[in-house]
């Protein structure tokens, strides 16, 4: 078994402790035990970061992309080669079960690929003129240094998409990474060091994460933000960025409906959606909250779901067999606990759980709510933890003004074999995605973002790559 590393700052090519010397303590969610240490960037620390990174985006604008794509592709075999070590850190530090790990190491290598593939595909258009003597084009430019600040549910995913995005545009970045999770993320971008990359065109950064991005986000180097995180905080650096009129993805809170009908297949709909509601304990952006689930089958949902709840083994995630490890820090532990309790005494019933898991670890048994009325905060607030709502509707009218209730739009799921009903739903609900009949989300091929308070851009498909550049504009008569 690869043992827990301490974890680095990059900054130029070099990997390195921070100046000062100061480091921050990674702890196991598991067993609450110090596993390591991270460097905490100091002031002179992100000087130089920025300072590289501008020269860093001097050398890889005009790399051509082909060479760009090469490094990329190279990074990717490097990350499958080295995918099981990366996936121990990945388990070690954040909580989720090693096949988990895996499974989001080996889908960052297919997320590089992809990037790499697409920015040889990017390039402008020539634009047919008014007059035969005039020749409009426009030219597609990198839009410069980046700055990415990523959470730690998905250490590596979450970098993975801002920074391939990134690279094959010929930007350079400035990766704010989880210090909670720091040794995975940063193993993830090794990889790209030893395939090449030149210095500077990657650097990665720990320390607090508002001072950090108070620093990066206004500063003339950066030309760019992408934040994952809570939609709080999301306003507040979009506001920011929005001051200094810089380009900013935002990829924020949801609080996914998920719709089943009468008509559906129920063995799809429990299997599908009990497996995706307690994935990395629930901590995922699109985790399936609000399940609204018609009259007619509310009964077979509720006792098929609750089974599979009941039966999954909780534990540590280095375990065999484990399905669920623990919440990935201690602050989820009374968040959690908060939300149920209040959900319960306004009237809702606990169907399973409700209760932390031993005394050593952050764990928190699968638990569902139903009949939980809508002024209970689980009703309005991010759960982001291994609980699901389960309300009864009598139809599609009912599903919808509930789904649409909230200013979060992120993921939305459905079951039905009505087409009549699925295309009401494609018309009519507000989020970023919609998934009907199975479970289609996150490829890196497709659109991933939200609309509302659930941010805006998004990080898959070919839109992602236009939010790293600038498009500009050149007519000229002969
Ligand atoms: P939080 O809101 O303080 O932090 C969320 C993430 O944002 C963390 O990675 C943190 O490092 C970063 N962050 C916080 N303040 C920042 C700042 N000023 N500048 C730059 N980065 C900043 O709280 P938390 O306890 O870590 O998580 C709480 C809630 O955040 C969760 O309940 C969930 O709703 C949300 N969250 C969402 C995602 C996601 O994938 N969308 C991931 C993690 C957390």
């Amino acid at each position: 078994m690869t043992s827990y590393s301490d974890t680095q700052l990059l900054i130029n090519g070099v990997w390195r402790a921070a100046s000062d010397g100061r480091t921050i303590a990674v702890r196991n969610p598991a067993t609450e035990e110090v596993i390591g240490k991270v460097a905490h960037a100091s002031r002179d620390d992100l000087d130089a970061a920025l300072e590289a990174a501008e020269r860093g985006f001097q050398t890889w604008k005009n790399t051509s992309a082909y060479d760009r794509s090469k490094v990329m592709r190279k990074a990717a075999a490097l990350l499958r080669e080295r995918a099981e070590g990366i996936a121990v850190l990945m388990t070690l530090e954040q909580g989720k079960p090693l096949a988990q790990s895996r499974m989001e190491t080996m889908g960052a290598a297919d997320t590089i690929e992809w990037f790499a593939e697409e920015a040889r595909r990017t390039y402008g258009q020539v634009i047919p003129a008014r007059a035969t003597n005039v020749l409009q084009i426009t030219i597609k430019d990198p839009v410069g240094p980046v700055a990415a600040f990523t959470p730690w549910n998905f250490p590596i995913n979450q970098v993975v998409r801002k920074l391939s995005a990134a690279l094959c545009t010929g930007c350079s970045i400035i990766v704010k990474a989880p210090e909670e999770t720091p040794a995975s993320p940063a193993a993830m971008i090794a990889c790209f060091v030893d395939a090449g990359v030149p210095a500077g065109v990657v650097n990665l950064v720990f320390g607090v994460p508002a001072e950090i991005s108070e620093y990066l986000i206004p500063h003339p180097v950066i030309k760019k933000i992408s934040f994952t995180g809570s939609t709080p905080i999301g306003k507040q650096l979009a506001g920011l960025a929005g001051l200094h009129m810089k380009r900013a993805t935002m990829e924020l809170g949801g609080h996914a409906p998920v719709m089943i009908f009468d008509d559906a297949n129920m063995d799809q709909a429990i299997s599908l959606m009990s497996m995706h509601k307690f994935r990395n304990a629930g901590q995922v952006c699109v985790s399936p909250t609000r399940f609204l689930v018609q009259d007619g089958v509310a009964d077979q949902f509720i006792e098929g779901f609750k089974a599979v709840a009941e039966k999954l083994k909780i534990g540590n995630g280095m375990e065999d067999g484990i399905d669920m490890g623990p919440l990935a820090n201690d602050r989820r532990i009374p968040a959690i606990e908060k939300m149920v309790e209040d959900a319960i005494s306004k009237g809702a019933k606990l169907l399973t759980g409700g209760r932390r898991l031993g005394n050593k670890g952050w764990f928190y048994a699968p638990t569902l709510l139903a009949d939980v009325p809508t002024d209970a905060a689980i009703m309005n607030e991010e759960p982001f933890g291994p609980v699901a709502v389960i309300n009864r509707i009598k139809g599609v009218d009912e599903a919808l003004t509930e789904a649409n209730r909230l200013p979060y739009g992120l993921a939305s799921y459905a079951f039905t074999t009505s087409s009549e009903t699925a295309m009401r739903l494609r018309n009519e609900i507000r989020a970023g995605m919609l998934t009907v009949n199975h479970l289609g989300l996150a490829l890196p091929e497709v659109p991933f973002g939200g609309i509302g308070d659930s941010g805006y851009g998004t990080e898959g498909g070919s839109e992602a790559v236009e939010a790293y550049l600038d498009t500009r504009f050149v007519t000229q008569a002969i």
